[in-house]
């Protein structure tokens, strides 16, 4: 593994590892809504379009995917290398969720449980192009609403309950190229 000081002498492993979470819950959320801008500010143009047509075909078969109550179990880096001038990270992210699928015609739930968590492993890639100066990030520890001092529980909501301002997560520089599953229970 090199050194993640290349990456930025601000680099901080710690908090990658919750930004990297963060930004998987984001991607989750996008998904369930089919908000296909988050999906392009977090994702390579190779993932993305993945994605879109995947979810362009559960548009028209009037599918949605829905996941909510996530929790972070684990996050960590498991490589970090430098190639082609591109920074690659690579990160074992576990959580725990709610995954079910409803048909939007009639808002019947037609597989998975909104009541059952699953616990999901991932297997994630970040890359970042050497050019395209790493950024620090700042809200991972937030427990306060920065706009007007409520509690804010920045894993379940990306938003301010109380204010409604929007708490999304920073950019790095970072996106995600895959996303693999390791295992699911
Ligand atoms: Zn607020």
């Amino acid at each position: 593994m090199e050194d993640f000081k290349q990456i930025s002498p601000h680099f901080h492993k710690e908090t990658f590892c919750k930004w990297a979470y963060d930004v998987l819950v984001c991607i989750e959320k996008a998904w369930s809504f089919k908000d296909f801008d988050i999906l392009r500010r977090y994702e390579t143009s190779t993932l993305y379009e993945i994605h879109e047509h995947q979810l362009n075909n559960m548009k028209k078969r009037e599918v949605q995917n829905i996941m909510s109550d996530f929790e972070l179990l684990d996050s960590q880096i498991i490589s970090y290398t430098q190639e082609n001038h591109i920074d690659k990270i690579e990160m074992k992210i576990q959580l725990s969720l709610i995954d079910y699928f409803i048909s939007l015609k009639d808002s019947k739930k037609i597989l998975g449980s909104q009541s059952q968590s699953r616990i999901v492993e991932y297997q994630v890639t970040f890359i970042k192009e050497q050019n395209i100066p790493f950024q620090q990030f700042i809200y991972s520890d937030l427990k306060e609403c920065p706009y007007c001092g409520a509690p804010i529980d920045i894993y379940n909501h990306d938003y301010c309950e109380y204010c409604k301002q929007e708490l999304k997560a920073e950019d790095t520089g970072f996106l995600i190229d895959k996303i693999e599953i390791i295992s699911l229970i």
